[in-house]
């Protein structure tokens, strides 16, 4: 095999390793964003929320809940799309919002230097399961390899940067043990 094309290909293999599937907007069937701002990256900050809505298991169930999600995003808080950078189902997939390129509106005085990823369950009341914080570890790893996130990037909890009790309880006990977790 030719150099290059075998560099190509183990690049391409380590980028596959570290990146999970992301189901993208067009798949989950998106409304257009009424606007956008370029999110200036690698950014130093990864915030993770909860949806405080009921979980869902299957792609089709994640779908309908990230449609409902940018529905009120965007039809009753006004916003230009659905508020978070990417979203994780409890089916283990990773759900396109604004993406990476694009500022989010997630954590008051921190869109600008975050990106926002929403698991979506209520987590205050019930654990998160393992093919959801798979997939959030997965695509964190990704986030950093390709320079999204900043190599000594923070990871924090909404409630770490705001009054609330987002991401609940049992998702924030468990990120808190993460490597990239800063209080
Ligand atoms: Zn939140």
């Amino acid at each position: 095999m030719q150099g290059w094309r075998k560099s190509f290909q183990i690049k391409l293999c380590q980028h596959q390793q570290s990146c999970p599937k992301i189901i993208t907007r067009k798949e989950w069937g998106a409304l257009k964003p009424k606007a956008r701002t370029p999110l200036s990256t690698p950014v130093k900050y990864a915030v993770i929320h909860h949806s405080d809505t009921p979980k869902c298991h299957s792609k089709m169930k994640c779908i309908e809940r990230v449609r409902s999600i940018q529905e009120y995003h965007m039809h009753h808080n006004h916003w230009s799309d659905i508020g978070y950078n990417f979203l994780i189902g409890s089916d283990g997939n990773v759900y396109e919002g604004r993406g990476s390129d694009t500022v989010g509106a997630h954590t008051k005085f921190y869109n600008s230097q975050s990106i926002g990823i929403c698991v979506i369950g209520n987590y205050s009341s019930s654990r998160p399961n393992w093919p959801s914080l798979i997939a959030l570890k997965r695509l964190l790893s990704c986030l950093k390899n390709n320079k999204k996130l900043k190599n000594d990037y923070s990871l924090k909890g909404h409630r770490d940067l705001s009054p609330t009790k987002c991401p609940g309880k049992y998702l924030y006990n468990n990120i808190t043990h993460w490597p990239h977790y800063k209080y």
